[in-house]
């Protein structure tokens, strides 16, 4: 056979060969591949995994993946595959238009592979850019790049997160109560992605869902506690056949929030806020940051790269205003009734001595300055003169998060304090039941 330097696999029983014809097919439900259990689609499998697509990498430009004895496979489809042996080598990878092209290193070959490439090692653990992570990897073609998915039992992909987003030091009772929390968010965000067409992925590994840094944090108190609570969700009252979307923060700083004062938008099972003591000893239960007027600025010039102006209040000329314009001062409006800032006003002056009012919605601005820095949306601000003459804005503020579901600083107090796991979730999930459901 020929062999040119790029070669596909393809759709007509060759492991691989030169183009022929391409693979197409549309792609199968990822809960449906054969081999893996219970689908989160719903099939009966025979074993019981229940499996999430956890996104790992965005717009990756070259990376690599590493594993005993991989296979690979062109789509979702099993028979178009091609196997390497190798295990000491970092295999590359990049993505061109529909294709992901993966490159043998010792004989500098590439092979192309219609997206998504899906790569398996028999020994069901795969290093890929510096993490390694259980299960499957789904590499897809994207505009910008390749995006990388792994395909985990959700009961490993839990076992990885509990030292990322709490901490196995934390007294068991607590523990296993953020555990139910995470796997009832994770399966609800599953369910929840199915409804949208040509989505990959069911969570981000990040904070925007739940991080998730593969096996690097796993350790013998999360496996047996992920094990101890295995399949057990929440669930909102009078729904036992679905997950609560079981939301958790760092600190409330005195009562959590209801999520329309947060997104905008009601979540079924949160009808209530919950007052709490537990979390005071917390680092953040109440701070103190200060912004200059450097910093400021910095922060909204940076709008600046958008297209669009960032808020549909803004006026045409907004570009003028942050260019050329001087910031003069910072205020909070509309404090929800809970006491978070649902609205700041940045007010400038122009080169023609006009004072414009630019306002950005709490939330954005939170974003802006970065949620790390600024703990929560819960704040008060007001100008000071520094020592030195400069302008400085002062935030004082109570939590870290955004407040909606249960405190995790609580949760750990009232563990320490002798409360068992189910306490603890009716405590912050008022009216949710525990549901075991694989
Ligand atoms: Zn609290």
């Amino acid at each position: 056979m020929k062999q040119s330097k790029t070669q596909e696999v393809m759709s007509c029983g060759f492991v691989y060969a030169i183009a022929v014809c391409i693979l197409s097919h549309s792609p199968l439900a990822l809960g449906a591949v054969p081999d893996h259990g219970k689908g989160i689609r719903g099939e009966s499998q025979p074993s019981t995994k229940t499996l999430i697509r956890v996104r790992s990498g965005v717009n990756i430009h070259k990376g690599r993946f590493r594993g005993y004895d991989l296979t690979l496979n062109s789509g979702l489809l099993r028979f178009h595959q091609k196997k390497l042996f190798s295990n000491t080598t970092d295999w590359e990878f990049y993505c061109q238009k529909d294709f992901v092209v993966v490159k043998e290193p010792k004989l500098k070959k590439l092979f192309r592979f219609k997206s998504p490439l899906r790569v398996s090692a028999a020994a069901g653990f795969i290093r890929v850019n510096d993490r390694g992570v259980r299960g499957e990897l789904f590499i897809h073609s994207k505009p910008k790049g390749c995006d990388v998915v792994n395909l985990v039992d959700i009961e490993m992909y839990l076992i990885g997160l509990v030292n990322a987003e709490f901490s196995t030091a934390w007294s068991q009772e607590s523990v296993k109560a953020q555990i139910i929390a995470a796997r009832s968010y994770a399966y609800y965000q599953a369910l929840d992605a199915q409804k949208k067409v040509n989505r990959t992925y069911d969570v981000e590994s990040t904070v925007e869902d739940q991080v998730y840094p593969g096996v690097a944090r796993e350790n013998s108190i999360a496996s047996r506690l992920v094990k101890a609570t295995r399949g057990v969700v929440l669930s909102p009252e009078n729904r036992p056949s679905v997950p609560l979307k079981a939301f958790y923060h760092s600190t409330c700083g005195g009562h959590t929030e209801l999520p329309e004062n947060v997104w905008g938008k009601k979540t079924r099972g949160f009808e209530e806020k919950v007052s709490c003591k537990y979390c005071r000893e917390s680092p953040r239960f109440k701070w103190k940051i200060r912004l200059g007027l450097d910093n400021l600025r910095t922060i909204f010039k940076a709008q600046l790269r958008k297209e669009m102006p960032p808020n549909s209040k803004w006026p045409k000329d907004w570009r003028n205003v942050l260019m050329y314009g001087s910031l003069d001062s910072v205020y909070t409006q509309n404090l929800s009734a809970s006491g978070r800032v649902s609205a700041v006003q940045s007010v400038w002056r122009t080169i023609s001595g006009e004072r414009v009012t630019l306002p950005v919605g709490g939330p954005e601005f939170r974003q802006w300055v970065g949620s790390s820095k600024l703990f929560s949306n819960r704040y008060i601000i007001w100008p000071e003169n520094t020592a030195g003459g400069k302008r400085e804005w002062v935030l004082l503020g109570r939590g870290y998060g955004h407040g909606v579901g249960m405190c995790q600083w609580g949760a750990k107090v009232m563990g320490d304090k002798g409360f068992k796991m189910d306490q603890i979730l009716s405590h912050y999930y008022p009216g949710s039941r525990l549901n075991k459901i694989w």
